[in-house]
Formats: C-alpha cells, structure tokens, sequence
C-alpha cells in the first residue's frame, strides 16, 4: 500500500488533452470529487485511468452497448496500468493497493470510460479477493495471482442459482464430490458477468461433504475449458458489454488444490470478502455511473441556448435544482462508499492479505450490514439522478447520440442485481427491528408466530388431519436418505 503524501501526482499529456479541451472538458468540476481521500499516488492513477478511458475505453462503451461486444479490449487496456492486479500484494507483481484505491478505479472506469467494463471489473476484484483471501498455502491461487495484467486473466464470480434467484447465497442446484485426487464439481449458475470470456472462475456449491445444510457451502477455482456459457442469449436492458448469461460446470474434476479454502470456508467468504468487496465495488460503479450522467447532462445544458429568452438551459433555476439535488446526493453516496472503504483498509492495516494466513481472521465481517446500506443508496441514487439528468436534457437527452439514455439504461441493473434493493432494504428493516438472528438465510428458523395465526384459523377436524399428514410425513422423511441438491446438468 501506498502511502507517502509529498509524492506530485505525474502529469500525462493525454490527461491534459482529456481535461481541456477534450471529452471531459465540461464535466462536473473537480471542486466536487472527495481528492483527499486518495493517496498521491491514487490521484496519478486516476489521471493516467482517465486519460485511458477517453482513449480507449469510452469508444469501445458505444459499441459495446449497440453490439453486445464484451469488453475485453478495455480489459487489456486496464492491464496496461497493471489494474487487473490491483490489490495483489507487490511481491507478487502486483499494485498492492487498498479498498479505497479499488473503489476509485471502479467509480473512474463507470464514469469516464464504459459502466460494463466496470462492473466485470467489480466481478474481477470480487474474484480476485475471494482468491487473494485463502491463497497463502494454494500454488494454484497464487500462480493466477501472478499472472493477471500479463496474460490479460480475468476473473468473476459465479454465485446465483436459477432455482433461487437473488438468494445468491443459496446454490441448491450445485454441489460438489470428494474424488481419490480432488473434488468433482457440478454447478449450474443463472447469471454469470463475463460468462464464457473470463479465464477463471470462483464458483460457489454446497460442501463435498452436504449433509442437507445449506450454509454449508464451499468455494472452488474453475478454468475457462471447464465451463459452458452461452453468451449468444444475452441481450438486457443495459450493462450490454457485461454478459451476464448462464453457466454450467458439469462434474469438472479438479485437483484438490483448486478448493478455495478449507471445506465449508463459503459463508466466511461471503461475509469476508465476496459480499464486501462486491457491495463496496458495484456501489462505486452506481455512483460512477450517476456522475457520468451527471457529466454529460453539465455538457449539454450549459451550451444549448434559447434564443428567444437569450438564456442557455443551465440558466433556468429549475435545471439548477435538479442539478443541485443529484450532486448532493451522489455525494453523499460516494462520501457512504468511501467512508467504508476506509473502513476496510483500517480494519486489515490497508488491505494486508497476510492477516488472512490465520483462518479465523475476518474483520469486515463484522460490518455487513454497512455494505447493504451503500449498495441500496448507490443503486437507488443512479436511477433517480440519471432520470432527472434526461430530463434536464429534453429530448435531446432521449436520442442515443448524447450517450445519456445509455447511462440510464446502465443505472437500471443497480436495483436489479442481488442482493436487490429489495432484500437489501428487508434485510436492514428486519435486523434493525427484530435482531440479525431474525435474517434466516438458509430458511432454518420457524417463525411460530405465523405459525400459530395459521393454526388459529383451523378448526379441531383440519387440525387432526394436518397431525397426521405431518406424522406421517416424517416417518417416510427419516427412513429415507438425506436429501442431495440435484446434478447441475439435470
Ligand atoms: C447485469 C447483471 C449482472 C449480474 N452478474 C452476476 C454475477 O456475476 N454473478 C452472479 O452470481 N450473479 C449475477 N447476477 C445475478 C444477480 O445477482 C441476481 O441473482 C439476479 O439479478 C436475480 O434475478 P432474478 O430474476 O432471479 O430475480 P428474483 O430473485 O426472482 O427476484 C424477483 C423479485 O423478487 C424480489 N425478492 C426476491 N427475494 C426477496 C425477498 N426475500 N424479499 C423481498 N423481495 C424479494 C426481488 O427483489 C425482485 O424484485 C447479475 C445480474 C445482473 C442484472
């Protein structure tokens, strides 16, 4: 981790193009963006990321978007800066950087460059993470680890089931076995970013050893020859460079150091490092996205004039206000993101992956529940402030050649993508209600109340009925053999 402060941030001539006179020109002013939050080194990186992203990454996002290309170009351009190995320790050819650092990178790449790049870079840190985590005695985690930026190897995360939707945390169609030599792997995902153009992949099933529980989940490295995806079905709202499409692993046999972790190490590695660093990256990526939209709409209304009043757009107080409103809360959005990255990096002496040589070290864990709040603020914000940004444009915001309905589109997945704004919004409501223990993830704990309710409206008749079926129920339930999540390819 960098953390020198007399360090100048080196000064590119692409950047100076990118900020006078270039693409960015009339974006929301700097005044605005939280600097002192970054190292001097960070700041250099922004620059030479921006500069980047006006060269390279934002043209590939137009067409990426009309033609459901993946953005592997805008990943070898990302390789270029050594950012696929940015938190990789720099004893193994990383940057070594900090969770402050890789939300920068994502809010930057999402704002002036192209938000499904962003987000298969989320799901690549998300990776990388989960790798970086339990890769201390694993040659095969730590050789990936050391070649990320020169081979271009990008990750993602394969976690969503198709019988369970958003409950990511609940692979009930997948499930691994034990083999003389390793572990024999069979999971069946719903949605997958960068499925089938990733070159590695962390998949989460039920434990080798499943014995019904279903929080007995582990954690399993699977290459780019051992999965199927269709990318030719996926075509989406927004996010189109993304391709989120299906993936099936079926019955891959693997050696048994491609276990990420020790058995049953796959709640501790979402409430670690997948549930925090995806929550801390993609809510990045939503306020990347509002401050592009923010950028684009600045460009259009401070230039179009109305001749007839002699004012430009930027002139109406009513285009002030909406402009007034969606900075503030992006603000506050990135401040929430930030502040929590912070967190992060105070916790692990800044992202230090040897305080994970010792298992039981998880202190982000502590903190989910603050992960959930930034990713619904982020998500919520993006879709309110890239509406009114249309707005404020008129019509000329609604045609695709102001690039704003794109970043609207875009915004869109931030509700959508689980853990959905939805739960996320349920979860916090219930724990702060009711306790954490009341969350029941696994479907484990009885509520007895709507239970009882029920019972209630039965008369002594049903009631005896319903005895019998339960008893007879679990005689047939205990003499029959525990219960195996189905094969992935059935
Ligand atoms: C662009 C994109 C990229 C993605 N990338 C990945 C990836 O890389 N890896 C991965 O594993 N997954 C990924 N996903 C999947 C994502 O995380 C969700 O699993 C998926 O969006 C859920 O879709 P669904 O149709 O199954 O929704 P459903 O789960 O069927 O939800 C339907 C509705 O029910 C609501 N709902 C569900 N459960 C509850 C509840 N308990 N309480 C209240 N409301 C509830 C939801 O909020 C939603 O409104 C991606 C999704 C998108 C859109």
């Amino acid at each position: 981790m960098t953390t020198e402060s007399n360090v100048k941030p080196q000064v590119n001539p692409q950047v100076n193009q990118a900020f006078s006179g270039g693409p960015f020109s009339s974006r929301l002013s700097e005044d605005f963006d939280p600097e002192w939050l970054l190292t001097p080194q960070q700041l250099a990186l922004q620059k030479k990321l921006i500069a980047l992203c006006a060269e390279v990454l934002r043209p590939n996002a137009i067409a990426s978007d009309r033609n459901l290309i993946y953005p592997r170009e805008n990943f070898e351009a990302l390789a270029s800066l050594g950012l696929l190995g940015l938190l990789v320790p720099t004893e193994w050819g990383g940057l070594g950087e900090n969770h402050v650092c890789a939300a920068m990178v994502v809010e930057t790449i999402a704002r002036y460059g192209c938000p499904s790049t962003a987000m298969c870079y989320t799901m690549h840190l998300g990776a990388v993470a989960a790798a970086l985590f339990r890769a201390h005695e694993n040659p095969a985690l730590q050789s990936i680890l050391q070649r990320l930026d020169a081979e271009v190897a990008i990750g993602t995360l394969s976690y969503s089931d198709p019988e369970t939707g958003s409950h990511f945390w609940y692979p009930i169609s997948s499930r691994a076995e034990e083999t003389d030599s390793g572990w024999q792997v069979f999971k069946r995902a719903s949605w997958t970013t960068s499925a089938g153009f990733a070159d590695w992949y962390i998949v989460q099933t039920t434990s080798p050893n499943f014995s019904g529980d279903y929080s007995d989940l582990s954690c399993f490295l699977i290459h780019a020859d051992e999965v199927k995806a269709e990318p030719s079905k996926w075509d989406a709202l927004g996010l189109r460079g993304n391709q989120s499409g299906s993936l099936l692993v079926d019955g891959a046999v693997i050696p048994k150091e491609r276990m990420v972790g020790p058995i049953g190490d796959g709640v501790a590695s979402n409430d670690e490092i997948v549930d925090p660093f995806f929550l801390l990256c993609s809510s990045a990526c939503w306020n990347g996205i509002s401050l592009g939209a923010i950028d684009i709409a600045r460009k259009h209304v401070t230039r179009k004039k109305h001749v007839d009043v002699g004012m430009r757009v930027a002139d109406y107080p009513t285009i002030q206000d909406y402009f007034g409103e969606a900075v503030i809360d992006t603000s506050a959005c990135r401040m929430y993101t930030l502040s929590m990255g912070q967190l992060m990096d105070r916790l692990t002496n800044g992202c230090d992956w040897s305080i994970h040589a010792d298992l039981s070290a998880l202190p982000r864990s502590a903190y989910l529940h603050w992960y959930w709040q930034i990713k619904f603020a982020a998500a919520k914000n993006v879709a309110h402030v890239c509406d009114k940004m249309l707005h404020a444009c008129g019509g000329s915001g609604f045609k695709k050649d102001m690039e704003i309905e794109r970043y609207l589109r875009d915004g869109k997945a931030g509700w959508v993508m689980g853990p959905t704004n939805e739960i996320l919004r349920q979860f916090v409501g219930k724990s702060a209600l009711l306790g954490f223990e009341s969350l029941d993830y696994w479907n484990q704990s009885v509520n007895e109340r709507v239970l009882h309710n029920e019972l209630k409206k039965m008369d002594d008749v049903e009631k005896r009925q319903l005895a019998e079926a339960l008893l007879s129920e679990v005689e047939t339930e205990s003499s029959a053999p525990i219960k195996r999540p189905a094969m992935a390819s059935a």
